[in-house]
């Protein structure tokens, strides 16, 4: 079947005097990487929920009369905020609204969309999930770096660097079984803490010379890396000036960037550019 057929297949809504909500993953970056699925039920949306890492250009895609709604996070108000989106969900559901709530990547990595699906689950709300395809793997593979490869890592493991610092002091971020396991780590949210988990990795073991790549803004025409080692990428990225949204990735594997690297965001069309920075840095370090 071809592309053009699946975007013309309709999306089935049951509409009733409770709406639906579909959390929908927007994908990492380029809005072109977002779902056919997620685009179709896009565009049939009454509301739209949207937060910082979702590029604008996707919000395009919805009917006129669309209710937009921003709820990106500000540093330190996750609590707070994350009841009031809960609760906006839950309100236009139940006025009978087909609500789409569109998070950056995959919504149920480190998106929160677990907690908001238990929610809806709570108030008895029709729900379905449209997978987006996560920064996680996406943001490496736009920098030249597969997760695996036979050669060099079997396993891949992603991390969220929040918790990590925040159990730094004890509770139970085992960084001796992450610095053992042979496989690439993929580090979320983990550019203010780069520091503090290149010392920790080094000191349960892993060698000091294993290569680390920092890449910004994956996917769009902002895309930035930087390569590095754990002993002195964060050195590197102080020098480069280079601030989140970024993913870090650690292991053999990013010794393929230097041959894979095929993106070239300085031609990337515009409509990958993404939120103005403060949109980014405010969310996650
Ligand atoms: N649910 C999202 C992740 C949310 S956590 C997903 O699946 O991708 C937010 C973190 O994701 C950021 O701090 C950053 O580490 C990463 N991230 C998201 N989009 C990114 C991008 N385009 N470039 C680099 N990092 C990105």
């Amino acid at each position: 079947m071809s592309m053009h057929d699946l975007s013309h297949r309709p999306v089935e809504h049951t509409h009733s005097s409770v709406g639906k909500i579909y959390l929908v993953g927007a994908g990492p970056g380029d809005p072109d990487l977002i779902t056919v699925k997620g685009l179709k039920v896009l565009r049939t949306a009454d509301v739209v929920i949207y937060d910082n890492l979702v590029n604008p250009m996707l919000l395009r895609e919805t009917k006129p009369d669309t209710l937009k709604i921003y709820v990106g996070k500000r540093a330190g108000q996750h609590t707070l905020k994350q009841k009031e989106i809960n609760k906006l969900l839950v309100h236009y559901a139940s006025e009978g609204k087909i609500v789409v709530r569109l998070k950056g990547g995959d919504p149920f990595v480190f998106g929160r969309g677990g907690e908001e699906a238990e929610e809806l689950v709570e108030h008895g709300i029709p729900w379905e999930m449209v997978p987006g395809i996560t920064s996680a793997i996406a943001v490496p593979a736009y920098a030249g770096i597969p997760v695996t490869h036979r050669d060099y890592a079997a396993a891949f493991t992603v991390i969220t660097g929040h918790e990590a610092a925040s159990k730094e002091d004890g509770i139970s971020f085992d960084w001796e079984a992450l610095a053992h396991l042979n496989g690439t780590i993929i580090i979320l949210m983990g550019m203010s803490n780069l520091p503090i988990i290149a010392r920790q990795l080094i000191s349960y073991g892993r060698a000091a010379n294993t290569p680390v790549a920092v890449v910004r803004c994956g996917s769009t025409s902002e895309q930035q890396s930087v390569i590095g080692t754990l002993e002195n990428i964060a050195e590197q990225i102080q020098q480069a000036g280079i601030t989140s949204p970024a993913v870090i990735v650690i292991g053999d594997v990013v010794h393929l960037h230097h041959t894979l690297q095929w993106f070239q965001p300085l031609l990337a069309s515009d409509h990958t550019k993404h939120m103005p920075d403060d949109a980014f840095t405010s969310t996650d370090d």
